[in-house]
């Protein structure tokens, strides 16, 4: 299964929701007040569409923290250990909303939704989100090279890989990225992978491998 679906909603029934019953990642909400929170995407659907009711601390947070962003305008490029690192500290905040058997319900103070929803948009845009479902967190491992036949030759930089090559292969070779599920994937697509894994600060159209290491 590519998400985690709601378990309180009933099958058939399908039931309007005012969120998504599902989830396919988690957020942190670091806040001021010194509070550090994770919860799956659909955190929003529990309280809406099940009543539940939050504890009263991150209720608290929502309505009058501000969210500390700490990796928006990180000088520097992250290494790919600096990634793996920006993921732990995402998920080592207090667990909330991965709810299983009875919770507590009641209602949210007005405005308490609609305020979390972008304080949520807001930490996903600014790499504070990690994708737990379908896909694992994709980020780029290497140069490579794609010759003509489709084999794939890895290497630090690109340049020191075409000697790796037969010389007659590569003139028509597509230079790119492997991931870290020895994907090979284009320039192109490098840059949108690198920059939702948080290995460069702003995204890019084509990626070189002076920008990750
Ligand atoms: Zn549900």
């Amino acid at each position: 299964m590519g998400f985690h679906r709601c378990q309180y909603c009933l099958e058939p029934t399908r039931e309007p929701h005012q969120f998504p019953n599902l989830s396919t990642g988690d957020i942190n909400l670091s806040f001021t007040s010194g509070r550090s929170w994770v919860m799956p995407d659909m955190i929003c659907h529990y309280m809406a569409d099940h009543k539940w009711l939050p504890p009263q601390d991150f209720i608290d947070d929502v309505l009058t923290s501000k969210l500390c962003i700490k990796h928006q305008g990180s000088s520097g490029y992250q290494t790919v250990a600096q990634s793996i690192r920006r993921v732990t500290t995402i998920m080592t905040g207090t667990k909330i909303g991965y709810l299983t058997g009875d919770f507590t319900t009641g209602t949210v103070p007005p405005g308490f939704l609609a305020r979390l929803k972008i304080l949520m948009d807001l930490a996903t845009t600014n790499l504070m989100r990690v994708q737990t479902k379908g896909l694992p967190p994709a980020y780029i491992k290497s140069a490579a090279i794609k010759d003509q036949n489709g084999v794939v030759y890895v290497g630090h930089r690109h340049h020191k890989i075409f000697p790796l090559m037969p010389e007659e292969l590569i003139r028509d070779s597509v230079q790119g990225f492997v991931t870290n599920a020895d994907r090979f994937v284009t320039r192109e697509e490098g840059a949108a992978i690198a920059y939702t894994a948080g290995q460069i600060p702003e995204p890019k159209k084509t990626l070189f491998s002076e920008d990750l290491y």
